[in-house]
């Protein structure tokens, strides 16, 4: 679950991470509010006013404007609130701006230049291992340092049995460059960083820029969080961090019904029980030729009531041009499946593209047998191979 940057600040903030502090507003009046009150908390006189979107590169659309006096503050979160943000992480539609963070300005002018830096936190799957990843090259694009300048980006990996170990800490401040106040506020800012990553059960904390201030002050100016849905069940205090109108609207309509659901760009919807076979029939729809539209795991127990909730979430999608249904019956029993698809197809009314249903297991050839009989345009199979023939058979016909 991705969360947004001031509430992914408050976290840090509790584990003791130093952060840019600013206070959330959802009108240019707050806005204005907010900044007063920053000037009297923090003698912060310039603000910048920051959308609150899930999506990064907010500086490169427009989105992270500083205000140099309060009619300033009016203004920017004038244009910014309400605002189409598009950024290179929101695809050219954008993203709609509800709320804008106002942050005290933490670039002021010093004994020595600010400095920008890269810190991040997450799994590496490959070495099974979390990993600290850092950069002296902070504040932009991180993908384009890994790809011009890759030893620029250096890795520190956590062994899960001691945790993070304070020589670590400690390589990770010098390797920045970094000495004397600096170099113990930075060993103070990772370990803090990582242990916030580290109790959430969080997927990622990415902090970019993470800054050296001129007074030598190390602190998080922004932070892209992802909690870790797995890790949601012990963390009840997290579930009001979730913003559902950043969330894909077909994706929230199937967690509703508990359906694990990924909306993807292709024109074959499916619809499967188990996440590996969910897997394996996206990899079957490419090789019949079409483009899984959807990854989507009914579950283990599978009814007429999911397989409906199913349907009418794919056929929302207009790309959709077929639909395969692929069901194991381990614990489900096929037949009960076939009866479930024959209700909800013809319940639903309005289905408008060829379905084809392979099920397998449990009373396979009495679900067959229904759905043959059953007088609807629906194409049964057994073998995947033919469900995969008969995928290819009608996506020609459309075509
Ligand atoms: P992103 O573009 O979505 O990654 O948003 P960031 O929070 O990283 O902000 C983008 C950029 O805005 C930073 O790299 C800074 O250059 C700039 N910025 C952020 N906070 C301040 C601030 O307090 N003062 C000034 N002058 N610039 C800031
Ligand atoms: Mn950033």
């Amino acid at each position: 679950m991705n969360i947004h940057e001031y509430q992914g600040k408050a976290i840090l903030k509790s584990f003791g991470v130093r952060v840019q502090e600013g206070i959330v507003a959802d009108t240019p009046e707050h806005a204005v509010e907010a900044a007063k009150k920053l000037k009297e908390d923090f003698n912060s006189d310039w603000v910048v006013i920051k959308a609150q979107i899930h999506a990064g590169g907010r500086g490169k659309g427009g989105g992270v404007k500083l205000a140099k006096n309060l009619e300033e503050v009016k203004e920017r979160a004038e244009q910014i609130i309400g605002m189409q943000l598009v950024t290179p992480q929101t695809g050219p539609e954008g993203k709609k701006v509800n709320k804008v963070l106002v942050a005290q300005d933490v670039y002021y002018p010093g004994e020595t230049e600010p400095k920008e830096y890269y810190i991040s936190v997450l799994l590496d799957r490959a070495k099974g291992r979390n990993i600290i990843m850092y950069s002296t090259e902070g504040g932009m694009d991180i993908e384009h340092v890994a790809e011009t300048t890759p030893h620029l980006i250096f890795k520190e990996e956590i062994d899960p049995q001691l945790g993070l170990r304070p020589f670590q800490a400690s390589r990770i401040a010098y390797n920045l460059g970094l000495s004397g106040a600096a170099m113990k506020e930075m060993t103070k800012f990772v370990t803090a960083l990582y242990k916030a990553y580290e109790e959430t059960d969080s997927a990622m904390f990415e902090i970019n820029p993470v800054l050296k201030t001129s007074d030598n002050k190390i602190l998080a100016v922004d932070a892209k969080v992802n909690l870790d849905d797995n890790g949601l069940f012990r963390h009840k205090e997290y579930a009001e961090l979730r913003d559902e109108s950043e969330e894909d609207p077909m994706e929230v309509e199937a967690s509703k019904s508990n359906l694990n659901f990924v909306k993807l760009d292709g024109n074959v919807g499916c619809m499967v029980n188990g996440a590996g076979l969910a897997m394996a029939t996206m990899d079957i729809i490419k090789l019949a030729g079409g483009e899984p539209a959807n990854f989507l795991d009914v579950g283990g127990t599978a009814n007429a009531q999911t397989v409906k909730a199913a349907f009418n979430i794919i056929l929302q999608d207009p790309n959709v041009k077929a639909i395969l249904i692929n069901i194991f019956g381990g614990i489900v029993r096929c037949d009960r499946v076939a009866q479930g698809v024959i209700d909800a197809y013809q319940e639903l009314g309005n289905i408008r593209v060829p379905i084809i249903v392979r099920l397998q297991g449990t009373n396979a050839e009495e679900a067959k047998k229904l759905i043959d009989e059953s007088g609807l345009q629906v194409f049964s199979a057994i073998l995947l191979k033919e469900a995969a023939d008969l995928v290819t058979k009608v996506l020609a016909e459309e075509a």
